[in-house]
């Protein structure tokens, strides 16, 4: 079997992480008998830096015609806040991607390991059951809103971006959500805030239809502040929240908390609901580019190389490796080979090292 990953390592910590999550993939590709092709290039910051575009046409068409994308992360001060004409989608090169490549389904899982529960503010029998799946919708909503931007209004400057969803974008992310949930412990929570706002009016009547379809699956509606406070006061009782773009984003930063670091999260965006097999998916650490510590080799890798578990598993359609990975992990962790965000002293290559000694 022949697999093509095109790797953009984008900006601050990303070239090191996606090294990490590099070596891991050319090792199970080994294992599994693989012909791994791989693909560098540039994204974001990095790119603008050399092209003066944050994603090159280029970088699109490799894209296209790999199985999956590994990204690092990308971001960072010296280009936050540069404007390119063109949407929402011209100003930051994984949203180009995101956008072009139709990577609705966004996988943020998250849970508790038990070598890092002293690093969370929980009491140990609050979250050490925590193992929550937050999808958030990666194409639509107030980050893509086609009418933005700054006016005057009554003489003040007014920002606006208008949150827009149609029934089909929100029924075919609800179906992914229903889908994963069956894989998973059957139960779905979808946060909105229908009280307020127009738009999740919408999002709630064609996620309680879509419901009707999984009778399998507990689902109940929450609003999403009280979806916030529930998520921590009770973790253990949920399995996958689902939520729009801006909602899923903040949320699965939230429930990094359980994992006991941000650096440990993994992410996928699918391109196609994966119950009926492999999809094009891109997928990176659920993290930024983490600015404070980029150059110095201490970020977190386990994000980036959990990732590439889910690669395997979504694009390659090889699942074995993802509770592998998992267990090596876990290993390391009680090991006491920790990067400095979970207390330890050890490098990202280091740590990588470890993992990949201990992956069969
Ligand atoms: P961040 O996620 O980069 O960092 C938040 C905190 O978590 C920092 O203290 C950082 O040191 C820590 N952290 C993150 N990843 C880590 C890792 N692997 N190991 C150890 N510690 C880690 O968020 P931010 O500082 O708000 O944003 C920085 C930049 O990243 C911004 O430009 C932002 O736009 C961008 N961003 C990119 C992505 C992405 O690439 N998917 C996601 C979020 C933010
Ligand atoms: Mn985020």
């Amino acid at each position: 079997m022949k697999k093509r990953i095109l790797a953009l390592g984008g900006d601050g910590i990303g070239p090191e992480i996606l090294e990490s999550g590099l070596r891991v993939a050319t090792h199970l590709a080994q294992r599994a008998g693989i012909e791994l092709h791989i693909t560098h290039d540039l994204l974001h910051g990095a790119s603008w830096d050399v092209h003066n575009t944050f994603c090159t046409e280029e970088v699109l068409h490799q894209a296209k015609t790999s199985d999956a994308v590994l990204v690092g992360a990308v971001g960072g001060p010296k280009w936050d806040n540069i404007r390119v004409p063109g949407g929402a989608e011209c100003q930051d090169g994984l949203m180009y991607l995101r956008h072009h490549l139709k990577t609705y389904l966004g996988l943020r899982p998250s849970r508790a390991w038990r070598a890092l529960l002293h690093r969370t503010p929980f009491r140990k029998d609050v979250a050490e059951k925590a193992d929550v799946l937050i999808l958030r919708e990666m194409c639509g909503g107030a980050m893509f809103a086609t009418e933005r931007g700054q006016r005057q209004v009554n003489g003040l400057r007014q920002g606006f971006d208008m949150t827009a969803y149609d029934e089909a974008e929100v029924a075919r992310f609800a179906h992914g959500g229903f889908q994963l949930a069956r894989q998973r412990r059957g139960r779905l929570v979808s946060c909105d805030k229908s009280n307020v706002m127009e738009s999740y009016k919408l999002w709630r009547e064609i996620v309680s239809d879509v419901a009707q379809a999984y009778p399998d699956v507990a689902f109940e509606n929450m609003f999403a502040d009280n979806c916030a406070y529930q998520l921590i006061m009770r973790p253990n009782d949920f399995d996958v929240v689902i939520g729009c773009n801006q909602l899923g984003d903040i949320l699965s930063d939230l429930t990094a908390v359980f994992a006991g670091s941000l650096g440990m999260l993994p992410s996928a965006c699918l391109s196609d609901n994966p119950n009926q097999g492999p999809v094009f998916g891109m997928y990176e650490s659920t993290a930024g580019s983490a600015p404070d510590i980029a150059g110095q080799g201490i970020a977190n890798p386990v994000g980036t190389i959990l990732s590439v578990g889910m690669m395997f598993n979504y694009s390659f359609g090889l699942p074995e490796f993802e509770p592998q990975l998992e267990a090596a992990v876990s290993g390391v962790l009680a090991s006491g080979i920790l990067t400095p965000d979970l207390g330890g002293t050890a490098t990202g290559a280091e740590m990588t090292d470890a993992i990949l000694e201990r992956i069969p």
